[in-house]
């Protein structure tokens, strides 16, 4: 049963602030938003850019589709209604993490610009940087990472983003990364060079430079 309003009495304002989380860990806290079709690299640009700034001393969470759909939100399926709450979710615990001062990486397809804007406003514009990563159709299919697409095309899954269901492209990436005809290392280093600029401390007092 939900509670009533009036029994819920939130403690936001005694508890110790985001500033004095971030302070410890000498970084600012952001999240970045990867959005782009299933295989277009989100994960594996993710995944690199998490590796890259842990042994540059900064600390991360990569939240990725299908990792949240078998805990948090493991009972959501795939309806317009649970597409929306599994963005909310995410976005809200994208919220907690970046008030703990952390750098929340999270990998989602994210198809439109509705689900997008219910992430953007639970996190806060200044807070949500919006990473498309830009990688067509075409080769998404060829790649084929999981085998989705083959059976999107065999009608094997309804409302596939990219075969039967559309994928807006954001109007205004805070990065727009593009992977046909790169390498992993040239696009996570892209990422990254966008990145750490927006976490620094102004006193972090190593000098950030790309590691690997
Ligand atoms: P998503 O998370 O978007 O569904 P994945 O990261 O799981 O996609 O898969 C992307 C695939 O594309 C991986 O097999 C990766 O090695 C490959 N790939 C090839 N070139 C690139 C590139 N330049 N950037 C990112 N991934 C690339």
């Amino acid at each position: 049963m939900q509670n009533k309003p009036e029994n819920i009495h939130p403690i936001f304002n005694t508890l110790l602030n985001r500033e004095s989380k971030e302070k410890l860990l000498n970084q600012r806290a952001k999240v970045i938003w990867f959005t782009g079709l299933s295989g277009s690299g989100k994960s594996t640009i993710a995944k690199g850019l998490e590796n890259e700034l842990h042994l540059l001393g900064y600390l991360t969470m990569v939240l990725d589709g299908d990792n949240v759909r078998t805990g948090i939100n493991n009972n959501l399926g795939f309806s317009e209604e649970d597409r929306k709450e599994n963005i909310r979710r995410i976005a809200e615990v994208a919220k907690i993490l970046l008030n703990s001062g952390v750098i929340a990486i999270c990998c989602f397809v994210s198809p439109t610009e509705e689900l997008r804007t219910i992430a953007r406003n639970i996190i806060g514009k200044d807070d949500f940087v919006e990473v498309f990563v830009n990688t067509s159709i075409e080769e998404c299919e060829r790649r084929d990472v999981k085998g989705l697409y083959a059976k999107a095309r065999k009608g094997e899954i309804k409302d596939f983003t990219g075969i039967s269901a559309p994928f807006e492209a954001p109007a205004n990436p805070d990065v727009d990364v593009k992977t046909n005809g790169r390498t992993v290392y040239e696009t996570v280093r892209e990422v990254v060079a966008h990145i750490l600029p927006l976490i620094k401390c102004t006193n972090k007092n190593t000098e950030d430079q790309i590691v690997f």
